[in-house]
């Protein structure tokens, strides 16, 4: 088939490929010329592992090209993906506006019927707006299909070739035929391909991601509890993950959930209840443990050293998550922000993302080291934001005598606090009570 893909980012990017790798002709579209220009020059806008190799075959192989022209894009497309951002508006309603101008330049170039699936996260009833937008231009018949993505970035390759299902959105049995067959390949393991009305499809993504950072901030007021109690919130969490009713993923207390999804998406779904006349309670909750727990270890830092004034403070990790280069909603944000306003300096440092807080943290006095120790170098205190696989078994010996202090602050408990104790570091883990 010959797919067009709107919106090259994290989504959009890892769409395009993987449909490509399995023999597509794909067309991949953006209003950014500077990543059309980098992708097609060959370099990758994003840091996503197995990615680049991916791309890179698929371009040689003639399956995969990169344009700024919508005429070039969707000329000729059966399929057009919508992978757009869905930023948060005001109110913290999903920002519909790439999306509505995206379906309205796709309707304008139609040369033939075409299926228009929404990958973008997107109210309820968004759809009916993609229709009407694409309604008022299009020369040609079209399909709307919602097919939410479940892909987590560091993963994305991996989650889109083999997901646990996919969810689709279908109005028609055209759509749903052409998603049928686009989907076959990554469901060859019998993974379900869920069909469903688009109304239920667009909630399900929201519901999913709304359910996961339940289940963090759960975890990070659990924490807290056991600090108070004198429990260890490792026990207890390997205590209730061996229940087959609950499982272990998204169970580990830390320094709260970021990235460009989950503190949207909560957001977005208070706002479509508040809309319909309900208040969704349990998610402000969740939204309010989450911005309390951003702010866990510079209180943590400060009740040790009583004031953090004049203190340096070295911090691994900024992307919000590991194997990632995104910095979106993170929370190493909150802490640096909250070391520089308790007066402290900063020095930190991640593996891939320099680049993105070199932009994000400019004229602002952080020192951002080539590698790990570096930062480590005369700070007062060391914290850890990303447990990126780097920082996880640290030359604990090397670190004492870097430090001014042998102060560790580990905000994702993936430190043995017996090991590191014995070597003689002041350790502080998110509610953890072992000696
Ligand atoms: P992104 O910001 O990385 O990429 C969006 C791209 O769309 C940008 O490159 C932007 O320049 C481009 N764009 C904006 N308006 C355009 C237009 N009118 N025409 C063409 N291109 C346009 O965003 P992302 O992280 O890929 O997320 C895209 C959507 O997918 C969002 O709705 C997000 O919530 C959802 N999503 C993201 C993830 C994730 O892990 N990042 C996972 C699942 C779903």
């Amino acid at each position: 088939m010959r797919i067009a893909v709107v919106g090259t980012g994290y989504v959009g990017l890892v769409t395009g490929t993987c449909f490509a790798e399995t023999g597509h002709t794909v067309v991949c579209l953006d209003v950014d010329a500077r990543k059309i220009e980098t992708l097609r020059a060959g370099g990758i806008p994003i840091y996503e592992p197995g990615l680049e190799e991916l791309v890179r075959r698929n371009v040689k192989e003639r399956r995969l090209t990169f344009t700024t022209s919508y005429a070039e894009a969707i000329g000729g497309a059966e399929v057009a993906f919508i992978a757009v951002g869905t930023p948060p508006g005001e109110n913290g309603e999903a920002d519909l506006q790439y999306v509505l101008s995206a379906a309205e330049d796709i309707g304008r170039h139609l040369t033939r019927p075409c299926v228009v699936v929404d990958k973008s996260t997107v109210p309820v009833g968004s759809a009916e707006k993609v229709a009407e937008a694409l309604g008022r231009v299009a020369q040609h018949p079209f399909d709307v299909v919602s097919n939410p993505e479940f892909l987590k970035e560091g993963a994305a390759i991996e989650d889109f070739m083999r997901p646990d299902r996919v969810v689709v959105g279908v109005a028609s049995d055209r759509g749903r035929a052409v998603m049928a067959e686009l989907y076959a390949p990554f469901v060859r393991a019998e993974q379900p391909v869920l069909f469903m009305d688009l109304r239920s499809a667009e909630l399900t993504k929201y519901a999913a991601n709304a359910m996961l950072a339940t289940r963090i901030s759960f975890m990070n007021e659990m924490a807290a509890l056991c600090e108070r109690l004198g429990a260890d919130v490792d026990q207890v969490r390997r205590g209730i993950g061996s229940d087959r009713r609950i499982g272990h993923p998204f169970l580990f207390p830390g320094v709260g959930f970021g990235g460009s999804c989950f503190p949207k998406d909560v957001r977005a779904v208070m706002t479509m209840a508040r809309h319909v006349g309900l208040d969704f309670d349990l998610l402000r909750s969740v939204e309010r443990v989450n911005e309390r727990q951003k702010r866990w270890l510079v209180e943590k830092a400060t009740k040790h050293f009583g004031s953090l004034a004049g203190k340096t403070i070295a911090v691994w990790g900024l992307a919000f998550k590991p194997k990632t280069d995104d910095m979106r909603e993170a929370p190493a944000i909150s802490v640096v922000e909250g070391l520089l306003g308790a007066g402290a300096r900063v020095r930190a440092h991640d593996p891939v993302a320099a680049e993105v807080a070199v932009r994000l943290f400019d004229g602002r006095g952080v020192v951002l080291a080539d590698e790990p120790y570096a930062a480590a170098e005369g700070a007062d205190a060391l914290m850890l934001v990303t447990e990126w696989n780097e920082f996880r078994q640290p030359d604990l010996a090397r670190l004492k005598t870097l430090l001014r202090q042998p102060v560790l602050l580990d905000g994702r408990n993936v430190w043995d606090a017996a090991k590191v104790r014995a070597a003689g570091f002041t350790y502080y883990g998110v509610g953890r009570n072992v000696s």
